[in-house]
Parts: C-alpha cells; structure tokens; sequence
C-alpha cells in the first residue's frame, strides 16, 4: 500500500514510518520540519519539504501521490502551551487537518488515520479510561484533536471514508535509531534522561500532594513502536470499517516511580526537587486498551516501565544531542 504520512519526522510519525517500511509498504512523508528532524526519517522512505498550512501544496501531494491510506500525525502537541496560547491550537490543528482532508476527499483517498491524544479526557469519571469515556478535552490541544475526529465522522457519512482514531496516553521509549528530541523538552521521561547525561541539575517533581500512591501524578508510558504497531494494526482493520481506540499499556506509573527506574536504569542519581503542580494536570492517567486488544489481538510489546527507559536512555546516550550532530 502507498502510505501519506503527515509529521512523519517527528517522535512518534518516524517510528510509524520504520515500522510501515518493515511491513513493505511504501510511504511518503510529509513534514515542514518544525518540530521533526530530517535525518529522523527513515531512508527508504520518500520526503517531501511542505506546510499543511498551505493548501495547494498538501493538495499537489495527495494528487500526485495518490495513497491508499493517510496517516496524520503532524501537530502542535503541547498541552500547556495551547493553554496559553489557544488560537494557534484551535486554528492551526484544525486548519491544517482540514486541508488535509478536504485533499483526501477530493482525490478520493478513503481510509485515514489520526493521531488523537488521552487529552480528550480531561477529568475522567473512570479508571482505566474506555472509549465510551465521556469526551471533556483537557486543553485546547485536545478540543483540536477532538475537532479532527469530529471531522472524520462527517467524512464517513458524507464520502464514505473509512478512519481510525488513535489516542494516545504517554507516547515514551524509542526504536533503536529513533527517539524523542524536542525543543523545548517538557517530557517526563527525556527529562529525566537529561539529568542523567549531565545536561540537566535536577528534575522538578510537579506537585508531590496528588491522591496518588505516592502523591505524585501516575500516567499511562506507552512504547512508541507499540504505538506505531497500533497503527498498521489499524490500518489493516479499515477494511472492516472505522473505528477509535484508546491506547496505553493499561498500567499507571507514578512520576517518582518513573525517577527510580531511571535512576536504577542510569546508575546516575538523578536529583529531585518538589516544586508546584503544573496547571491542568490531573492526578491519574490510565488507558484501557482493552478493545483493540479484543478485536486486533494488539498489545503493548513494552508494559514494563524499565523497558521503556532501557529504550529511551539507550537511544539518548547513543544521541546526547538528540538528531543534531
Ligand atoms: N512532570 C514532572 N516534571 C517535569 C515534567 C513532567 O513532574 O519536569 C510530570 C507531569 O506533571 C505529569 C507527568 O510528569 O504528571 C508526565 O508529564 P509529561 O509532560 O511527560 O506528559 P503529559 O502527561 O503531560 O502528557
């Protein structure tokens, strides 16, 4: 299959991408380099320079290409920024997917899968978080995401096109060659990592007064080529119809457990301090993903949290710089 790949330079599109590749299919990759890094894209794969922002050029692509399948990853992703910045969430994601997808129509592209985030899920009434958890976005970012899936049930109805909706909880871990470099850092885990290298004093434990095990925040690490496997697993399943997923790896991990792996993980004693909550954070986030291990048979390859960091530090002592150097 001939797989579109938006934000396929970046964190989790890359890993995506070397995962497609493994599986023979051929893609190409449609990034503005913002927030991706060229040399993150694998090399079979075809790498197109453009803004999703820019109509005509996404619309040349999909013309010319003309894929089977889209992946849509491309984003802004930062909760807390699209809390103080609100517009450039609800207007750019918005705008850029719809472009997208107003192109997807147009050449007759049907089958399209979007990156969709636990951010839907503001205040959860329930843990583990299902699918049929009511949606209250957390943040702009997650009203953005929520618009694109909202998008993509009128493109079912109206031109039959068939989508997945994927939401992640923590995207963590990396591929051998490919892993998280973010600028400006906000992670947890690549945080933490960076202490360890040397590049950081301290992490800042944000809040440590949770109604948690140990009073901090407990979230859901989910394995980034877990999550890319997720994605051909979908992929696969469009020819049955649409459907939406919550992905984790259905066990919560607490920010100061996160420290003590990495800790045991690094050999270094990464300091800690307690300052205060982050804003809009709340105390527990857990997916169950239950349903697309029912009908898929998917599941996390990567539950335990050390292999996650053995991951993730593995590939940020093999790049101390990340993709610059
Ligand atoms: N966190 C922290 N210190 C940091 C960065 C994050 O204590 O320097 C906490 C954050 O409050 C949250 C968890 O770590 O409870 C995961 O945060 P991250 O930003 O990695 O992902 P999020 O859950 O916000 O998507």
């Amino acid at each position: 299959m001939r797989v579109l790949v938006t934000g396929g330079a970046g964190y989790v599109g890359s890993v995506a991408v070397e995962e497609l590749v493994r599986a023979g299919e051929e893609v190409l990759v449609f990034d503005n380099l913002s927030f991706g890094h060229r040399e993150a894209v694998h090399p079979v794969a075809e790498f197109v320079y453009g803004e999703l922002a820019d109509a005509q050029a996404i619309d040349g692509v999909v013309a010319n290409y003309k894929p089977d399948v889209i992946m849509h990853f491309a984003a802004r992703s930062l909760v807390g920024e699209s809390v103080s910045k609100p517009f450039l969430y609800l207007r750019d994601n918005v705008n850029c997917g719809s472009n997208l997808f107003e192109s997807a129509v147009a050449h007759g592209v049907d089958r399209i899968i979007l990156s969709s985030t636990a951010n839907l899920f503001g205040e959860p009434d329930r843990i583990p978080i299902s699918e049929d958890e009511p949606i209250r976005p957390g943040s702009p970012y997650g009203e953005s995401k929520y618009t694109l899936e909202r998008s993509l049930q009128w493109l079912e109805r109206m031109f039959g096109v068939r989508y997945a909706c994927l939401r992640y909880f923590n995207a963590s871990g990396a591929s051998p060659e490919r892993g998280e470099d973010h600028d400006p850092e906000t992670h947890l885990i690549p945080l933490v990592l960076q202490v360890a290298l040397g590049r950081r004093d301290h992490i800042t434990i944000f809040g440590d007064d949770y109604a948690t095990v140990d009073g901090t925040c407990v979230r859901d690490y989910i394995h980034v080529t877990d999550l890319a496997r997720a994605h051909i697993a979908a992929m696969r399943a469009l020819d049955h119809g649409s459907r939406t997923y919550n992905l984790g790896n259905g066990r919560g991990f607490s920010v100061r457990e996160v420290i003590e792996t990495a800790r045991e993980v690094t050999g270094h004693p990464i300091p800690a301090i307690v300052g205060p909550r982050r804003a809009g954070d709340p105390a527990v986030l857990v997916a169950s993903s239950d349903k697309i291990h029912r009908e898929q048979g998917w599941q996390p390859e990567f539950a335990d949290l050390r292999d996650i960091i053995e991951t993730a530090w593995h590939w940020h002592s093999t790049h101390p710089h990340g993709y610059r150097e």
